[in-house]
């Protein structure tokens, strides 16, 4: 079977593909059609929490799968509760909306912002403050958000209310938050699309204290970051900030379509029966796989992260062709002199899968890779860049 023929005259053409067709993986390594075996760093984009095929990730989805699959939301499961309660003893949050995409969490993050504010202070009471260079998904509404003109074009008119300030630029995010009725700012603490760009400190604990002033919601879109890429089980967590609404999905539930909206005490109460919902959202499934993932995203996970974090940086800070590396966790982009698609390909030649972010090489492992492995695939990056 040419697959990739196939692939074109019958799927919609929205991605530009690598020219490989992946079969069967187990932890961090994946092989093709043709027997060839890759170390995988890219993760499924920050979804494949534990690789592939993860015996404890299989065991739990396929034990709920033999029990109970889906009910409809008219009937109490007990995986959705399980998760949620974990969820909210994790951080601090106070109830959970299940949705199944990080666009979707954000969708339900939006909607608490501005039900929040209009109920409190009138219907014009809209503006939600996004970044340039931000990425929310690809529903009208989340493109609205997303703070990148080339995602919009071809698209309008899309929703309305969405204000866009530099990262990192303090007074225009005063500007903003103070020349219009506000219902919120929603931010990624780590630009992932974007470029694998974090935040400055000052600039996100600057928009926690107008939120709080303002009385309006700080929400965090948690969904590439989210989930202990970062070193910590959500990314805003690095910043000593106590974020009103977190939005994540990707690695949530480990390779299953989960997103969860965690609201916090100022907004628990705004959803009400009516006001939201999903056919799919909180799937037993779905639920049961990512309480596994969230069980074993202990003190010592997360400090295995910070530790193949710093593997890869010293493998590569300073590296012929490498001219900086910048991310948190396991969440790594490396601007390289080559452009990035040569590295990528050079990589993938040599049996490593790396992907990009704008220019970058992105890398978005398991965060359990073994170190040995991680190491041997980093080497192949260095000689990628280097040749
Ligand atoms: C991937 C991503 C989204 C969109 O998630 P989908 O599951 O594709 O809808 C939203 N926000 C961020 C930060 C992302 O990385």
């Amino acid at each position: 079977m040419d697959w990739m023929e196939l692939d074109k005259t019958y799927l919609a053409n929205t991605y530009s593909r690598f020219p490989v067709t992946l079969v069967r993986g187990e932890g961090s390594t994946v092989w093709d059609d043709a027997g060839k075996a890759y170390t995988d760093l890219s993760g499924g984009i920050a979804v494949n929490t534990f690789g592939f095929s993860d015996p404890v990730w299989v065991k739990a989805v396929t034990d709920q799968l033999t029990k109970v699959q889906h009910t409809s939301n008219l009937f109490y499961t007990q995986p959705d509760i399980l998760l949620a309660k974990e969820l909210c003893a994790r951080t601090g949050m106070k109830k959970v909306f299940f949705s199944n995409s990080g666009a979707e969490a954000n969708e339900c993050a939006i909607k608490v912002a501005r039900k929040y504010a209009q109920e409190k202070y009138g219907k014009d009471h809209c503006y939600i403050v996004t970044l340039v260079n931000s990425f929310h998904g690809r529903t009208l509404t989340t493109l609205a958000a997303t703070g990148q003109e080339a995602f919009h074009k071809d698209f309008t008119p899309l929703t309305e209310g969405f204000l866009y300030v530099e990262a990192n630029n303090i007074s225009a995010l005063e500007e903003a938050v103070n020349t219009h009725p506000c219902a919120g700012i929603l931010m990624e603490v780590v630009q992932g699309e974007g470029g694998v760009i974090p935040l400055e400190r000052d600039f996100v604990q600057a928009a926690a204290r107008l939120a709080a002033e303002k009385d309006i919601l700080l929400m965090a879109d948690e969904v590439q970051i989210g989930n202990g890429r970062s070193g910590k089980l959500y990314g805003y967590m690095h910043y000593g900030i106590q974020p009103d609404v977190v939005s994540t999905a990707k690695g949530l539930a480990g390779g299953l379509p989960l997103g969860a909206t965690l609201i916090g005490e100022k907004a628990k109460d705004v959803l009400t029966p009516g006001s939201h919902g999903s056919t799919f959202g909180g799937n037993p499934v779905c639920c049961a796989g990512a309480l596994s993932i969230l069980e074993r995203l202990d003190d010592a996970l997360l400090t295995g992260v910070e530790k193949r974090s710093d593997l890869v940086r010293k493998g590569l800070e300073g590296a012929p062709g490498v001219k900086s590396i910048t991310g948190l966790g396991l969440m790594l982009g490396i601007e390289t002199e080559k452009p990035c698609a040569e590295v990528i390909a050079a990589c993938r030649e040599k049996g490593v899968l790396v992907i990009s972010a704008k220019t970058k090489v992105r890398l978005l492992p398991a965060l359990n890779i073994p170190e040995a492995q991680l190491s041997a695939a980093v080497q192949v990056i260095r000689e990628a860049c280097a040749e």
